[in-house]
């Protein structure tokens, strides 16, 4: 199955409304260093199309359609690789969702998305920003400045834009400054923030020691959470707080992914709550349906 329901490991944390999960490509050529996906794909960054993925998304649609509240894409890779410029397959499965009328949450890190809009029309797009220079940690994903670029002409077409600042990672992008500056840039562009600590599992831990040999990850890793390490609750907190300081500064509302605070100002978790809310794609038909 290509469409599943959307699922993480069964976290307890997870407080995402009900919604199904697609990705057009398996692995993920932005190779960021914290990635998870290394834990369960072979040859994790590189993204290759689904088998037959267009002719799939349609036959599972034709099954399973009245069951679909939304489609989050993607969870597990960016649905816009570098390769999407030229295979175009995030592309065609826009337009399949918008032949069966399926709202869609888009979830990325590339600018690329932007040759999309008249397709995304009504539904919502979420940028993940991380750091204003993001080479050091997401080595093959497009510059901030092109995806600060892309949230502004997105918005410019009316659509419903929010930022991901996510993960933040101690001593890498967890001061004040570092949040603050992501938030101002993209102020204008975005309602709403969704943010998280980073969550590790074995080999990004190994990955990170690496890379930043000096701190030190397993001292700062103990809260074991199903297969995944997290950081001490209080410092979760702390940094989760820093967040929503910034986003109140900028009117902006703000929700934690998976950290299990009462601390949310957004009507949802993942900004999901903003379907339906942007401009009709030119000739549709307008109602506020989006999002069932
Ligand atoms: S963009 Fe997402 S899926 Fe792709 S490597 Fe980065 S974290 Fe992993």
């Amino acid at each position: 199955m290509l469409i599943t329901k959307f699922d993480p490991w069964k976290s307890e944390m997870c407080t995402c409304p009900q919604k199904y999960s697609l990705n057009p490509y398996t692995g993920c050529s932005h190779a960021c260093i914290y990635c998870y996906i290394s834990t369960y794909i072979r040859d994790p960054f590189h993204s290759r199309p689904k088998k037959d993925l267009v002719k799939e998304v349609e036959k599972e649609l034709r099954k399973q359609k009245e069951e679909i509240t939304f489609i989050s894409l993607s969870n597990s890779s960016d649905p816009y690789p570098p390769e999407e410029r030229k295979l175009g397959m995030t592309r065609e499965v826009l337009n399949v969702l918008n032949d069966y009328s399926i709202p869609f949450h888009i979830v990325t890190k590339s600018d690329i998305v932007v040759r999309d809009y008249e397709l995304i029309g009504k539904n919502v797009v979420s940028m993940t920003i991380t750091e204003m220079d993001s080479k050091r940690i997401e080595p093959g994903a497009p510059a901030t400045e092109l995806r600060v670029k892309a949230l502004k002409e997105l918005s410019a077409h009316s659509i419903k834009c929010t930022l991901r600042l996510d993960p933040v990672i101690p001593w890498i992008n967890d001061s004040y400054e570092s949040i603050y500056s992501i938030i101002h840039s993209v102020c204008d562009y975005v309602e709403h923030v969704t943010s998280s600590t980073l969550k590790m599992r074995e080999d990004s831990i190994c990955r990170l020691e690496k890379i930043f040999p000096r701190i030190k990850w397993r001292a700062l890793y103990t809260r074991r959470v199903g297969r995944s390490y997290y950081l001490q609750e209080q410092e979760r907190l702390t940094l989760m707080q820093r967040v929503r300081d910034a986003c109140d500064e900028h009117g902006l509302t703000f929700s934690c992914c998976r950290e299990g605070f009462n601390i949310n100002t957004g009507k949802s978790c993942d900004g999901s709550h903003l379907l339906g809310k942007g401009k009709c794609r030119d000739g549709e038909k307008c109602s506020d349906s989006g999002g069932k």
